[in-house]
């Protein structure tokens, strides 16, 4: 079984991408950069890289429409991936073995590699049919995701280069989903890090000396605690919702302190927050506020990272390429399902600066493996992705 899929020349093609160890942390791109340009010349594409920041190309392949005057397709995938704990996996985690069931091994086979591929070959059998669509197409492959995009999309949907691919709507990573439907993401949560920092009396740690930091940090993790048990009762009660629809609160760091019988002037606790895209992100900071207030004197806090409230792409009749994307959808009966991711792509920088974005990965009946040991993509659902993507990339570069 496994022969059957090797010869496949869209099977090949990931193959040969997944076996590019574009892992985490510094990353040479050369390799992926000559894999994309060969890609492109197969294609008859014009290829362009921009190096917003040196060493960290962005690729970009490029079929003109009809009329190119028309705002642009985007389709975006990342070329890096996470790194990995060898020893847990079955096989080598760049060797991409194809097992006896068409399971492919590899590290980006879920996220993001397959959909980068994807889009190549579905483009590359619209050309067999000898199809030109109406809008032009970018693809884009971006580097550093797995490290927050900064040096990568972050940066580059600023530039004026940017601008000038004059793009209306945007593609870009979802998730696997273990059941037949298809989730697709239309907006992200506001990330925000925050360490509050409460000072109070030093002193020996044998005495009861008031006005200490240690009673503060209790105030200041209760009033945090509470509204994550808040926040979990919310998303117990409603099956419906999921963890992309509240606003999560974990504590990740504390530091302070300098010897244990020492009251220290000093102790620091760290929140990370994820706030759901319905929360009013003004009423959330002067709550923090009024916390620091009410947990006594010299409590403050500062952002490691204060991210804006970005709107979500919006999936009804007023989004002209959603109900494109949709009757697409429809017309192939893939059952979807709507959500806001629980974490951070690059898609937020594409909404950030206007353009409509959707987080699409076409694997249903797939486990979710990524940043996982052992993640792989069956053949036959890599290669069902192709035939949706063919059909959705058609639709939407001809509204
Ligand atoms: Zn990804």
């Amino acid at each position: 079984m496994a022969s059957k899929y090797e010869n496949n020349p869209a099977i090949k093609n990931f193959v040969e991408y997944l076996k590019i160890p574009s892992v985490q942390p510094n990353i040479n791109y050369d390799e992926c950069v000559a894999f994309l340009t060969k890609q492109a010349n197969s294609l008859g594409l014009a290829v362009k890289v921009y190096e917003v920041v040196p060493r960290k190309p962005i690729v970009v392949l490029t079929w003109p429409g009809k009329d190119p005057k028309l705002p642009s397709i985007l389709l975006n995938s990342h070329m890096d991936v996470v790194p990995v704990f060898e020893k847990s996996w079955t096989y080598p985690p760049f060797s991409a073995h194809i097992d006896d069931e068409g399971k492919i091994f590899a590290r980006g086979s879920q996220d993001m590699k397959c959909v980068g591929i994807q889009y190549l070959e579905a483009i590359r059998r619209l050309q067999d049919q000898g199809v030109q669509l109406k809008r032009t197409i970018h693809i884009s492959f971006v580097p550093d995701e797995e490290i927050g995009g900064h040096d990568g999309m972050k940066k580059f949907v600023v530039t004026s280069e940017f601008k000038a691919l004059n793009v209306g709507f945007a593609l870009d990573e979802g998730m696997a989903s273990p059941t037949d439907e298809f989730i697709i993401f239309n907006g992200e949560r506001s990330i925000w890090q925050i360490h509050v920092h409460c000072t109070g009396q030093p002193g020996h740690g044998s005495l009861l000396i008031p006005n200490t930091a240690g009673e503060k940090l209790r105030y200041i993790i209760n009033k945090f605690m509470d509204m994550r048990e808040q926040e979990k009762k919310v998303l117990d009660s409603n099956p419906k919702l999921t963890i992309g629809d509240v606003t999560t609160i974990n504590m990740t760091q504390i530091y302070g302190g300098i010897q244990s019988n020492v009251v220290p002037e000093k102790l620091t606790v760290v929140f990370d927050i994820r706030l759901a895209v319905t929360s009013d992100l003004d009423k959330f900071e002067k709550m923090v506020q009024k916390w620091c207030k009410e947990a006594g004197e010299g409590v403050t806090f500062e952002f490691e990272q204060k991210n804006p409230m970005i709107e979500c792409t919006k999936t009804d009749n007023t989004n002209p390429y959603w109900v494109a994307f949709k009757s697409a959808a429809d017309a192939l009966n893939l059952k979807l399902d709507r959500r806001i991711f629980p974490g951070g792509t690059d898609s937020r920088y594409v909404r950030g600066v206007g353009i409509p974005a959707i987080g699409f990965s076409p694997m249903n009946n797939t486990p979710v493996l990524l940043h996982d040991h052992d993640e792989f993509l069956k053949a036959d659902i890599f290669l069902t992705g192709i035939d949706i993507y063919e059909k959705i990339i058609a639709s939407v570069a001809n509204v």
